[in-house]
């Protein structure tokens, strides 16, 4: 799906990647599910690529359901596959998920995610051989050029990538606009957050970054800026709190 010139996103919009595509090639941000391989491969044909132009897969962070198809690229293809330095061991399945639980929980939107990762081979990740670290603040080199934000919280090493001149924020799960485990919907901290009063905090780190689109692991594009987001984001924290006393 096209979201932008020479953007474009692969999934329903439950748990996304994104194609990031300029004169040198094509960025993978996120590798969703194993099983979107096929999706990959008819989206670069959309965009009149192919596997053979594909340069990096960034990943936001070292979750399985953003490392889908990344070892395969890798070891396939020679794909590098770069993920913040905070996250490496988590993306090569070294440590375990720092996750802390799931939050609340709605089964029919709960079991629609269960069914993507069941159809989509998600219960079965191969973690990465090999990963390429980036820090906060890095350029990467890599199609696109994104700059790294450090936003710590969902996990030590979460980051958005910012590319300025297109107006695109890839916030990972920073935020996102759909909970997989309950089908809320709008800006709110992600479930499966390892620090949630620390992710809060870090959005801090992205407010006032120009960018119409912000592109999120899960759910639909947030069209309407950061400082938007951010609070809505605050809302829907205080809320959940509230709803907990
Ligand atoms: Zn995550
Ligand atoms: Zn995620």
């Amino acid at each position: 799906m096209k979201i932008a010139d020479g953007i474009h996103r692969i999934g329903s919009g439950l748990v996304n990647a994104y194609l990031v595509a300029d004169g040198g090639g094509v960025t993978v941000v996120d590798a969703g599910m194993p099983g979107y391989w096929s999706e990959l491969r008819a989206e670069l044909a959309a965009m009149g690529r192919g596997l053979e132009d594909l340069r990096a897969i960034v990943l936001t962070h070292g979750h399985s359901d953003h490392i889908g198809f990344a070892e395969k690229a890798r070891k396939e293809r020679g794909v590098p596959v770069l993920v913040h330095e905070a996250d490496a061991l988590l993306a090569r399945g070294r440590v375990k998920n720092p996750a802390k639980g799931t939050g609340p929980v709605r089964p029919l939107p709960l079991l629609r995610f269960i069914a993507l990762a069941l159809l989509k081979g998600g219960w079965h990740i191969d973690r990465l051989g090999e990963v390429a670290t980036f820090g906060d603040g890095a350029t990467l080199d890599v199609p696109g050029s994104p700059r790294v934000i450090l936003v710590p919280g969902h996990t030590p090493g979460n980051a958005a990538l910012h590319l300025a001149d297109r107006g695109v924020l890839f916030v990972g799960d920073s935020l996102a606009t759909i909970a997989v485990t309950t089908g809320v919907v709008g800006p709110q901290i992600a479930p499966f957050t390892a620090d949630a009063d620390q992710a809060l905090a870090s959005l801090d780190r992205l407010a006032g970054i120009e960018a119409g689109w912000i592109l999120p692991g899960h759910g639909e594009p947030w069209t309407a800026g950061t400082t938007a987001a951010i609070a809505k984001v605050r809302e829907s924290a205080a809320a959940a709190r509230k709803d907990r006393r």
